[in-house]
């Protein structure tokens, strides 16, 4: 092979000479008379799946006789289009012909067909007799011939704003038309592609990431819709100039893509509404690496988004694989993508998650008893228990706090701990909320009907975050409920700090939505947060309850100092205060030395059912009236 010099190096080196060849955006392939390997290049390799150090020797039909498993085609099992075996083709060059341009098909791992374009000469020593065969692959296309996205070229220094263009993929659909970039389908046949490249790059896998933003129509519902896409664009668009601007996702140095090396490029792609797909197109990523540019991710999205005048604050979850040659389908890597997703969001807003075997098994578990809530809910299997929260100056029950238990057919009474996270994680829990809503107003009538009084100043309903985001609903129960009559100042929704902090924006709004229409709102868990002041200060709040972790330090000199500190707060804004957790006498004595109005806990009772908790208040009642 004749070669110009590099202008600084007066004699090549060997590294230099090996670097060059390597660069050469054509597979090369060097045979001795036996047909056996001499020397490859790093392109052929590539393609043909083969490691160098197990190469010398060795033929190359050996090579696929060898990784052969009993069920499959080998990935390096190459025939000729026409049927004319490759050691074939190369025997006729061997023989002095000149075999230009043939077709030979290559089978891949996953069932995936390649179509390589080879040619054969024959190599000639000094004297002029053949010593060998070189070969050269002029068609190293890294998708199979069956699929139709194959553009490897990297095009990572594109403009942003080119949309789809800009990611290196013929699409077989179009833009997503609110954001310009790749769609559902684009990311589809880009994993597809990844899956189809040749062995060494596809068994270092290719970095994969979902990233879903947290209870988007809460944004609908609040700022409408036209803000929605503004922020959805916005997003779009910060995440094709953040994928760009990253560090190396191997978190190493690398060099940089050879033309024509069988990587895809990166891309970005709007999966679903709220929903992105996130390809790097880098070789060798780590766990690291990817982990590191998950949270790259997530602090893209959590920069609040200005639209106009408002400052919007969203937070999102993110999935993340590294594909493996055990993936065989984009819906494989799609479901192991959504179990990684599903974990991040059981960890909480703001978390990523990278695939493992074990949450395959977990979610699958969690899927289960998903469903099983389901059927809970239309079967009517979730039941209300009611602790009553007590004066603490005559013990009297003035309210209740409503409690959701699972009555499980087989296992018995089950307490939400064991299932909230799920019903929140889900979603579920926004119709199980209004069921909730629904069941307390039904049994305070029943109270009523039986006792011909009203017995209770207010019943309190715990509300989750997820049904602040999520509002439509909880509103409509309300105000079914109000135009049926029933006074909306006997129900107060509890919510606690958390999920007041988890969208302030949001809480805020919803907020002032319920106070409008008469409803009472408790602030729960109150002390455990960061945010107690701050609530205190934006949020009108009927009542705060003070955590039963504050109770229970009554009993130490700093404990009391600061539950009368909660109780200082609370009057400053007004609130009423119901101590949760008291246990004992002395608890009880001491929150009503210092001011405390109201005590809930089992020193007065535990929580019970309905028709129970019916008779004891009865006997330890002031009248609804006189205690609102
Ligand atoms: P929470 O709202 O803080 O409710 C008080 C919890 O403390 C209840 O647990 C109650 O049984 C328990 N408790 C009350 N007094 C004492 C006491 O003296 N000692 C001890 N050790 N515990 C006491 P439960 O019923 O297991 O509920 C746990 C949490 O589940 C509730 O905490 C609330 O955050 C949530 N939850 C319950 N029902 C609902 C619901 O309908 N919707 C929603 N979103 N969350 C609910
Ligand atoms: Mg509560
Ligand atoms: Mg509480």
């Amino acid at each position: 092979m004749s070669m110009s010099l590099p202008i600084e190096a007066q004699t090549p080196t060997s590294d230099w000479i090996a670097r060059f060849i390597d660069d050469i955006p054509t597979g090369v392939a060097v045979f001795d008379r036996e047909l056996r390997y001499v020397a490859a290049n790093a392109p052929w390799l590539n393609v043909f799946g083969l490691a160098p150090v197990s190469l010398a020797g060795l033929r190359h039909h050996e090579l696929g006789h060898r990784e052969r498993r009993p069920d499959e085609r080998s990935a390096f099992e190459c025939e000729h289009a026409d049927g004319e075996p490759f050691a074939e083709l190369q025997g006729r060059a061997l023989s002095g012909e000149i075999v230009n341009e043939c077709e030979i098909l290559q089978a891949g791992e996953c069932g995936g067909v390649y179509r390589r374009i080879v040619s054969f000469r024959p190599r000639r020593g000094r004297d002029g007799a053949i010593v060998g065969v070189m070969a050269a692959l002029h068609e190293i296309a890294a998708a199979p011939v069956a699929t139709t996205a194959a553009d490897p070229v990297d095009h990572r220094d594109d403009d942003p704003a080119q949309g789809i263009q800009a990611q290196g993929i013929q699409a077989p659909d179009e833009p997503d038309r609110l954001t310009g970039i790749a769609g559902r389908d684009a990311f589809l046949a880009r994993v597809r592609t990844a899956l189809h490249l040749p062995a060494p790059p596809r068994q270092q896998g290719t970095a994969m990431f979902l990233l879903d933003i947290d209870d988007f129509k809460g944004i609908n519902d609040l700022y409408g819709t036209r803000t929605g896409d503004r922020v959805l664009k916005t997003i779009a668009s910060r995440l094709l100039t953040g994928i760009r601007a990253r560090p190396t996702p191997s978190g190493r140095s690398e060099r940089p893509e050879r033309p024509g090396a069988p990587l895809g490029a990166d891309l970005v792609a709007r999966l679903g509404a709220d929903e992105f797909g996130i390809i790097l197109g880098t070789a060798s990523p780590t766990p690291e690496g990817a982990e590191a540019f998950a949270q790259r991710l997530l602090q893209l999205v959590a920069t609040p988004v200005v639209v106009g005048d408002q400052r919007i604050r969203l937070t999102a979850n993110v999935g993340h694989i590294i594909t493996s040659p055990a993936h065989c389908s984009e819906d494989e890597v799609l479901r192991d993508l959504n179990v990684a997703l599903q974990e991040a969001k059981a960890r909480g807003p703001n978390s990523a998650k990278a695939w493992e075997q074990a949450l395959t098994t977990s979610v699958s578990r969690r899927l289960a008893m998903l469903d099983e809530l389901r059927r809970a809910l239309e079967e009517g299997e979730f039941v209300l228990h009611y602790q009553p929260i007590v004066s603490l100056t005559d013990q009297h029950v003035v309210g209740a706090e409503a409690l959701l238990r699972w009555n499980h057919p087989s296992e018995g009474l089950i307490a939400p701990n064991d299932f909230l996270p799920l019903l929140e994680e889900s979603g579920l829990i926004v119709p199980v909320g209004c069921w909730v809503i629904r069941e307390v107003v039904r049994q305070m009538q029943v109270w009523q009907m039986l006792y011909g009084r009203d017995m209770l100043g207010w019943v309190s309903i715990n509300v989750s975050a997820r049904q602040f985001n999520d509002p439509s609903l909880l509103l409509a129960t309300l105000s079914e409920i109000n135009d049926s009559g029933f006074p909306l100042d006997r129900l107060k929704l509890e919510i606690t700090e958390s999920a007041v902090m988890r969208n302030p924006d949001i809480t805020r709004a919803v907020l002032g939505e319920l106070q409008e229409i008469g409803i009472r709102v408790a602030l729960d868990d109150f002390g455990t947060g960061y945010s107690s002041l701050g609530a205190l200060r934006h949020y009108s709040v009927d009542t705060i309850k003070i955590d039963r972790d504050f109770t229970k330090r009554l009993d130490t000199d700093d404990g009391r100092e600061l539950v009368l500190a909660l109780l200082k707060i609370a009057g400053i804004y007004g609130a009423s205060v119901v101590a949760e957790g008291v246990e004992t006498v002395a608890q009880q004595q001491i929150l009503e030395g210092a001011g405390c109005d109201f005590g809930q806990g089992y020193l007065f009772a535990k929580p019970m059912d309905g028709s129970y908790f019916g008779a004891y208040a009865l006997t330890h009642l002031v009248d609804g009236a006189a205690a609102r």
